[in-house]
């Protein structure tokens, strides 16, 4: 299962994000291109229950499909934040994951884990764990 690099400014920005929506969670899209993650965007959580559950607001997940065929960056995939500190997909996550082979980070504390959403995944039936490095620059 292929890796993903991601750029520290990404990264930096998840964690922020996901310190500054606790007790809630905090979400967002991973945009760039191939398997590399160029930039972390920060989506307002249009849950219910935003302490145990997360929902990327529609609007912002359609700006970005728009973005991306304009030439923006491609979303990659989905980031959201464990307020429990909990750095795994919950069973909840994955009733949410389409198969699709995107990529789903989780923020708990001051880390971040990768996941790959597959159809016969090793947690829960749906992820794979995946490696993530920092672009060397
Ligand atoms: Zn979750």
């Amino acid at each position: 299962m292929a890796g993903v690099t991601i750029s520290r400014a990404a990264a930096a920005a998840m964690l922020d994000a996901a310190a500054a929506a606790m007790p809630s969670e905090a979400c967002g899209l991973l945009l760039g291109a191939g398997d590399r993650i160029e930039r972390a965007t920060i989506a307002a959580n249009v849950a219910s229950d935003r302490a145990r559950r997360f929902e990327i607001d529609p609007a912002h997940l359609f700006a970005a499909h728009r973005a991306a065929r304009g030439g923006g960056g491609t979303i990659l995939g989905y980031w959201h934040s464990h307020p429990s500190g909990l750095a795994e997909p919950s069973a909840t996550d994955a009733a949410m994951a389409d198969p699709d082979g995107r990529i789903w980070a989780i923020v708990a504390g001051r880390g971040i884990r990768w996941f790959r959403a597959v159809p016969h995944g090793a947690l829960h039936g749906r992820f794979d764990p995946i490696e993530a490095v920092f672009d060397p620059d």
